[in-house]
């Protein structure tokens, strides 16, 4: 069977590692299943990454450094344009590998799981044909060069978008890569190492492992011959892992969870904004890092938020992601359902009020991960369900007496990743929003950037991504004093 004849990747690669332009069997011997979201049933065994494997990973990266280094940015350029059509060109099976593996609804995976990568790899092609990496400060010419080999860590809940999100920007940047996927939702990852070698992207620029956080990622993150890492994924793994590479003082990019804020102002349409709200909480099932899963209102919209939220969420269709009609798919696996389930339980038991939803599982759907959508109203801002990231499709609805407490409430979290606002007068709202800590606000509804610089503040970590600013992370300027 070919790659990709089946709809997915070649069953033969699921078992290998891509090192050095090639399909290579592990040195490890273990084994990881992956698991359909909606069945719960065995989808794939992948290779289960340990030392050896991430030493030759790391050799074939360093190998490759000195000539992708010196390759001249538009001939960079030409290979992530290709890169991305390589993705366009697959994207069907591509999106229901996504679709099975995290469980994102057939549609939104071809639109957003699909269309942000290649907007995001197609774009920063498109910089980095002029792009000054030279510039004279003084009597220095300063020049950028790429920081060396980075090991990019990635989660599951949109795989192939936060693994291009790094492996193009540190390609643009003249670095090469050992990028170590989730052990959740692997599948993208390796046909991505397909896609570049039918490509032709030079052996070794950029390498594909899979395995455990605690094995391959730790293995990667002390590793001599790494020079950064990037990495996506909770804030838990990213303040280990910013401990760990302390030892060898590598530059660490996080970018890490959040619990995201949606302020609607006294002047604003409730219904639009509590619509949109359900639509942004609930995408991908909860399980988006920038999901904005705490509605603020002031007192006197509370009752009109509950009625709009309440009824758009019931519009959802809840079902099989490979269904076209679906909006709402499963969680991405068994260790989700779990954690969602018990804070909608604690929510209740914090004596929020369930609006919609609940703990119990969706009728019908009693096989895969599925969880029903859950609406609390009455959440008060220190309660748990408030504070910390749930991942699944929860929404807090929260009330403020005036802008001031909203701005409190909205920014005392421990987290700071993105928030929204809305108002009648555009220019209030943008007021706002410099007053939030985030690094995204949308504003009014504004629609999400893949070229603008992306990233938190706080404990959802340090770091850009996307466009220039993301390239920017990988490359390290030097001063030559003339
Ligand atoms: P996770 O932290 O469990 O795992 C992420 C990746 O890190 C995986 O590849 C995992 O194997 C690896 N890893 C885990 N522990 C490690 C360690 N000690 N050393 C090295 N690597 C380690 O996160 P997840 O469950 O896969 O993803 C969900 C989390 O990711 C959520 O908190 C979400 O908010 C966050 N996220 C953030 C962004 C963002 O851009 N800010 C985007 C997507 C997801």
């Amino acid at each position: 069977m070919t790659a990709g004849a089946d709809g997915g990747t070649d069953p033969k690669h699921q078992g290998q590692f891509f090192i050095g332009g090639e399909f290579t069997d592990p040195r490890s011997p273990g084994r990881l299943t992956v698991t359909e979201a909606a069945s719960g049933a065995t989808l794939a065994e992948v290779a289960d990454a340990e030392g050896e494997d991430v030493d030759q990973a790391v050799s074939a990266a360093r190998r490759a450094l000195p000539g992708w280094a010196a390759t001249p940015p538009v001939q960079r350029a030409d290979h992530l344009a290709m890169l991305a059509e390589g993705i366009k060109g697959r994207t069907e099976e591509l999106a229901r590998t996504i679709s099975q593996e995290v469980g994102t609804p057939i549609r939104q995976s071809r639109a957003v799981q699909l269309g942000n990568p290649i907007a995001i790899t197609a774009h920063i092609a498109e910089i980095l044909r002029d792009y000054p990496f030279e510039e004279e400060i003084g009597n220095c010419l300063v020049v950028r060069e790429p920081v060396g080999v980075v090991a990019a860590i990635t989660p599951w809940n949109y795989p192939l978008q936060q693994v291009m999100a790094k492996v193009a920007a540190a390609l643009a940047a003249g670095a090469t890569v050992v990028l170590k996927a989730s052990e959740v939702a692997p599948l993208t990852a390796l046909m991505l190492g397909e896609i570049a070698q039918a490509q032709g992207l030079p052996p070794g620029v950029m390498n594909v492992l899979v395995g455990r956080g605690a094995v391959a990622g730790e293995a990667l993150v002390t590793h001599h011959g790494v020079d950064q890492v990037s990495f996506t994924g909770s804030t838990k793994a990213g303040r280990r892992i910013s401990e760990l590479a302390a030892a060898t003082v590598k530059p660490v990019t996080l970018e890490l969870g959040g619990k995201s804020a949606s302020l609607v102002l006294e002047d604003a349409d409730i219904a639009t904004a509590a619509k949109f709200a359900v639509y942004n909480a609930f995408l991908n099932s909860g399980q988006t890092c920038t999901a904005l899963t705490r509605l603020l209102v002031p007192e006197r919209m509370a009752a009109a938020a509950v009625e709009v939220a309440v009824a758009t969420a019931r519009k959802l269709v809840l079902g099989d992601p490979l269904d076209e009609s679906t909006r709402l798919g499963p969680l991405a696996s068994q260790a989700q359902l779990d954690r969602v389930r018990s804070y909608i339980a604690r929510g209740v038991a914090e004596g929020a009020r369930l609006v919609l939803g609940g703990a119990e599982p969706p009728d019908g759907l009693e096989q895969g991960y599925f969880v029903q959508p859950t609406i609390f109203d009455q959440v008060l801002p220190e309660m748990v369900i408030a504070q910390e990231e749930i991942f699944g499709p929860v929404l807090s609805i929260i009330t403020y007496s005036d802008e001031d407490q909203a701005v409190e409430i909205a920014n005392g979290t421990p987290y700071g990743l993105a928030a929204a606002v809305w108002s009648a007068d555009r220019a209030r709202a943008i007021n706002f929003a410099r007053r939030l800590r985030a690094g995204t606000v949308e504003v009014n509804g504004g629609a999400f950037s893949t070229s603008a610089p992306f990233g938190g503040l706080k404990q959802s970590g340090h770091g850009r991504e996307f466009g220039r600013f993301g390239m920017e992370e990988f490359l390290m300027p030097k001063s030559l004093q003339l």
